[in-house]
């Protein structure tokens, strides 16, 4: 847990529009125009979508017209043992399994240079996008996305992965506004039941107490309900509970459980309940992904049928 308390990345940092300029992939050349993958089918290179750690996102059309997003990594960032393990990793586990909340993995294809994910397309961005673009998103909103986050969870933790870095900016958006939740970085495969993990590398955002105030007891399934509670705080009052401009101040107050709902933001009282009885220190303490869903606040107001794409940007007419 020692690289998480000293890492660069703060949980406030996923607010922020621009990424530290380390976290950039600086002075790369342009990943080739087109490209083949694995079952012979063209595809050429469109506009870039994002930026993360060390890969690059762009969508691309195939010589059929369909579209995908392809992650783009330079080889160049995996001359350590460690990283080239950790892609492995991420590729074994997003490719082991389907679900229709989750973002599918498709093909993994190389090149000289570059080693490519060839994903299914989300046209309308991450949930971060929108809640910078928006602020917080409206009862109804928040109710209909949940059910899907929840969905795509189960579909994790049925299939033992845990995902370890759930926060709105790895949940995409599909043209129909479907949520598919995405990069498996930080993933982790349970090989037998009862497993615990002990370490996680990198700088989960939304990351539960037990995993930065380890007590040798390790972590497990319970981070990512802990990060849904997270994420549903942030949709419904606008910004992340822990938020403060200094790291080190976000883990004290994750670790004190130090979070107000501001009456400002008017949530619901079910809204205010499942929220606090998710984000409960002790990760035996909080709700199954199964008790979540039967939580009152579920049938408490509307959830809506069908958001439009428009929703990303300003408030829609829901009936
Ligand atoms: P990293 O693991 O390096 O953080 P991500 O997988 O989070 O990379 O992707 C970086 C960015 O690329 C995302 O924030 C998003 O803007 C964009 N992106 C990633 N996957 C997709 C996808 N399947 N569809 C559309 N955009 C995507």
């Amino acid at each position: 847990t020692a690289n998480v308390a000293t890492a660069t990345a703060a949980p406030a940092a996923e607010r922020k529009s621009k990424k530290p300029a380390q976290e950039k992939p600086v002075n790369l050349p342009d990943p080739p125009a087109s490209l083949v993958d694995n079952e012979g089918v063209q595809w050429t290179r469109g506009r870039l979508l994002g930026s993360g750690g060390f890969a690059r996102v762009y969508d691309a059309i195939s010589e059929r017209g369909e579209m995908r997003a392809f992650k783009v990594i330079a080889k160049k960032h995996l001359q350590s043992r460690k990283t080239r393990q950790k892609i492995l990793a991420e590729i074994m586990i997003h490719s082991s399994f389907k679900h229709p909340n989750v973002v599918t993995f498709e093909d993994a294809i190389e090149d000289d240079e570059h080693v490519y994910f060839k994903l299914e397309l989300c046209k309308a961005g991450s949930m971060n996008d929108m809640v910078k673009k928006r602020g917080r998103y409206t009862d109804a909103e928040s109710r209909f996305f949940m059910v899907q986050i929840l969905a795509g969870c189960q579909g994790m933790h049925t299939h033992n992965i845990i995902h370890r870095d759930l926060k709105l900016g790895n949940i995409f958006l599909d043209e129909g506004m479907n949520v598919k939740i995405g990069d498996f970085g930080l993933a982790a495969l349970l090989k037998e039941v009862g497993e615990r993990k002990k370490t996680v590398c990198g700088t989960p955002n939304y990351i539960a107490p037990e995993v930065l105030y380890d007590e040798g007891e390790g972590h497990s399934f319970e981070v990512d309900i802990w990060s849904v509670g997270v994420i549903l705080y942030t949709m419904l009052v606008g910004r992340p509970p822990f938020q403060t401009s200094d790291i080190q101040k976000i883990y004290a107050r994750i670790k004190n459980n130090d979070y107000e709902i501001p009456v400002e933001a008017g949530l619901r009282p079910e809204a205010e309940d499942l929220i606090t009885s998710i984000l409960a220190p002790k990760p035996q303490d909080r709700p199954s992904l199964i008790e979540i869903m039967n939580h009152p606040w579920f049938t408490a107001g509307p959830i809506p049928t069908f958001i439009p794409m428009h929703a990303t940007k300003t408030l829609p007419k829901l009936n």
